[in-house]
């Protein structure tokens, strides 16, 4: 039997390697849409692209996808560059938000579109037109009308409309974004099943940290038309490069501070008179004004029966100004020294004392959790 599904036919996944790709849209005011992406995508990968609206994730799909031309740089799809190859000969399937159905044919006829271009035989073509159906759980739609279907079927169709002529590398902007919370969430999942039915090379855009965190195999951030960092998502989560990864990721607490020592991968950076240890995988000398960075989950108070092994713990004084019972968790404001705040997410427990406005006491955190963004 061909066909795409979990007999794997339909091959790996095309690499993808960007290299110094830039775009400039109007070259009068000549801001960068796109400004030096260089990424390698493996073959069978499903990386993300995620970033703030503007920081240029569309503009970079389009110009993998051949819609757009690049003002500077290069585009490889299995080593080769396709810069100068029209969008058709790419064999690239793409989803977009906006579904993008054609409301006059049927779904079977929307979907055996793309074959019907490529001169597939109908016979063929109604038999792989059923394969991509059942491949998005919807075997039995194929007469239906667009009208006729929710948001999240007619999405549905639009994938395996996608998918039906076998590429080896999907793009997907924002294919969610148009869905109602629940339905986003089951289909996040889909997603993830699809890719590993298929085997082929996934790279999907969105805005959304937790549909990116939960689909993705790595993570490309993308700020201001660049890539601020690419990783898994525990990577970015646990060990942030910079500034911007550590906001858009997650919540982040910052205390700025002073290395007062490096010690290998360690510094030792002084916060209004506290000592306090991080990581820091880069360059960092003594003297230098840093920021640490850690997550509100993973401060603790540090008083009362709580003991932490020294040396392997950091430790701060702090006021309580805001605290909220959010049912799994208490969400308490904190603030420390002149006036930073902090958050910290401590799981809600009958056994575990509610801390009040006003209070003083000891927060910690493992150093292994403090990092030098
Ligand atoms: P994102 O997908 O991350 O929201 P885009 O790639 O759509 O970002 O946009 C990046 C920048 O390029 C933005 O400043 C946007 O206004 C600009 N831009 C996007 N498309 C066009 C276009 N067709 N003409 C001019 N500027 C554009």
């Amino acid at each position: 039997m061909t066909g795409i599904g979990t007999n794997g036919v339909s091959g790996t996944g095309a690499s993808v390697t960007l290299s110094s790709l830039e775009k400039t849209y109007d070259r009068a005011n000549a801001a960068k849409a796109v400004d030096g992406v260089s990424l390698d995508i493996r073959s069978g990968e499903f990386l993300t692209m995620l970033g703030p609206s503007g920081s240029g994730k569309t503009t970079t799909l389009m110009m993998i996808a051949g819609f757009e031309t690049p003002t500077a740089g290069d585009i490889a799809i299995d080593g080769k560059s396709v810069v100068a190859m029209p969008p058709y000969r790419r064999n690239i399937g793409m989803v977009f938000q906006n579904y993008a159905l054609f409301p006059h044919l049927t779904v079977e006829e929307n979907v055996g579109f793309p074959l019907k271009q490529r001169g597939v035989p109908k016979a063929e073509r109604a038999k792989l037109v059923a394969e991509a159906l059942e491949l998005v759980h919807l075997p039995g739609y194929g007469a239906r009308y667009p009208r006729q279907l929710s948001g999240g079927q007619q999405q549905r169709v639009a994938v395996a409309r996608a998918v039906v002529f076998k590429p080896r590398l999907l793009l997907m902007d924002e294919p969610l974004g148009a869905l109602d919370k629940q339905l986003r969430e089951n289909l996040q999942l889909e997603m993830r099943r699809l890719h590993a039915d298929l085997g082929i090379t996934f790279i999907y855009v969105t805005h959304d940290q937790e549909e990116a965190l939960t689909m993705s195999d790595r993570i490309a951030v993308m700020n201001d038309g660049k890539v601020a960092q690419v990783g898994s998502p525990e990577d970015l989560y646990d060990r942030p490069d910079n500034r911007f990864v550590a906001g858009f990721i997650g919540e982040s607490n910052f205390l700025p501070a002073v290395v007062r020592g490096v010690e290998n991968d360690m510094v030792v950076a002084e916060y209004e008179g506290t000592l306090i240890r991080a990581l820091c995988p880069g360059k960092t000398a003594s003297g230098q004004t840093v920021m640490l960075t850690t997550r509100p989950e993973r401060l603790r108070f540090a008083d009362g029966t709580w003991t932490g092994s020294e040396g392997q713990h950091n430790r701060l004084r702090v006021t309580v100004t805001e605290a909220v019972f959010a049912g799994e968790r208490c969400r308490y404001m904190l603030q420390a020294g002149n006036g930073t705040s902090i958050v910290l997410k401590e799981p809600s427990s009958a056994a575990i004392r509610r801390r009040a406005v006003g209070e003083r006491a000891e927060i910690a955190w493992s150093v292994a959790d403090t990092i030098l963004v």
